[in-house]
């Protein structure tokens, strides 16, 4: 099959900065492609890179695609290569937009994301309130002792049978984390994500990460509270390494960073991992995508970590806002076109 393909970069505030492990980041920058076959059958892909995740850079992206140039074909794309994964995963989705899907699901639990810090105690409440019974909460982010101190009152602030997820974003090392996974032993703690990590790149990865890898097992063995790994996953080549590793703890899947969800997730699938699908904070049209592949897994169906909206400045690029449950004909309704005009 030939196309002809066409891309735009975009640069798109968030309303308020996201804390990252990283620092602060206050804008989203990613590509749109469109694919149009010789039929004239029209379809949208995003590539939406993190890249301190791993992933490849906005620049390279961009590369790739003016070097593809208009005229592409299945065998050009395919041949794009892995490490540009967002971008494989663009095309992909492109390709594949128009192909109809029947979900496993007709509708998800979401996650409520909780502040980080004292702020999270007047946020339970509304949340609560509008049925929320999964919530999320940012540690690592001050310090150890106060946080620790904030978990029981966290914990009392929860509706019965709600559900805590911590996520420390890589911020603790081996002790700092011990600390609070002892304490989370007789708590409702659904599971701690990501304790520890070491960010890729640099001239000592091969044994830090090794050193990282025996250190998020070896939690994982003494202490009874699941951990999830998400920063760990960088992409397919990341998740089919965790399997090789035996992990059975919890993998958050953001499917924008998989270059072939289909397979990927056909491995997790086959291996009955737990899986929990978390936005990459790309815009709805990558979301729709996103939550496609949430919506077709095939396992036991967490709450989605995809309550992030409304997230962007322009509010047009926001995905659907989400009570605690998300629809699937809200997912379908969206419309990638209307996202692509509004960049222009
Ligand atoms: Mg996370």
């Amino acid at each position: 099959m030939s196309y002809r393909l066409h891309y735009r970069r975009y640069r798109l505030p968030f309303r308020s900065p996201v804390r990252t492990a990283h620092g602060p980041w206050a804008e989203r920058e990613g590509v749109l492609v469109r694919l149009v076959n010789a039929a004239g059958q029209t379809g949208y892909g995003e590539a939406a890179p993190i890249p301190w995740f791993g992933s490849e850079t906005v620049d390279e992206i961009e590369a790739a695609c003016r070097e593809l140039g208009e005229a592409v074909d299945d065998r050009r794309l395919d041949a794009v290569p892995e490490r540009l994964g967002c971008l494989k995963n663009a095309l992909g989705v492109a390709r594949e937009e128009a192909v109809k899907r029947t979900p496993a699901q007709t509708h998800l639990g979401v996650a409520a994301l909780l502040p980080a810090g004292r702020a999270v105690l007047t946020q339970i409440g509304p949340k609560a309130e509008a049925g929320f019974r999964v919530f999320k909460w940012k540690v690592g982010v001050g310090d150890l002792a106060d946080e620790l101190a904030l978990l029981d009152d966290v914990c009392a602030a929860l509706p019965g049978g709600a559900k805590l997820r911590l996520d420390a974003n890589g911020a603790w090392n081996r002790r700092q984390a011990e600390r609070w996974l002892e304490r989370c032993a007789d708590r409702p703690v659904e599971f701690v994500e990501q304790p520890c990590f070491v960010p890729p790149g640099g001239t000592s990865q091969g044994p830090a990460l090794r050193r990282n890898d025996d250190l998020l097992l070896g939690l994982a063995a003494d202490f009874p509270t699941p951990l999830a790994l998400d920063e760990s996953l960088t992409g397919d080549a990341e998740v089919e390494r965790w399997l090789g590793l035996g992990w059975r703890g919890v993998f958050v899947v953001k499917p924008a960073l998989l270059g072939d969800v289909k397979r990927t997730l056909g491995r997790l699938a086959k291996a009955k991992a737990v899986v929990v699908f978390s936005s990459a904070l790309e815009t709805r049209l990558g979301a729709k995508a996103a939550l496609r592949a949430a919506f077709a897994w095939p396992g036991e169906s967490r709450a989605l970590g995809f309550g992030v909206w409304p997230l962007f400045a322009d509010g047009r690029f926001d995905g659907p806002y989400t009570g605690p449950f998300l629809h699937w004909e809200d997912v379908e309704r969206i419309n990638p076109e209307a996202v692509w005009n509004a960049l222009s």
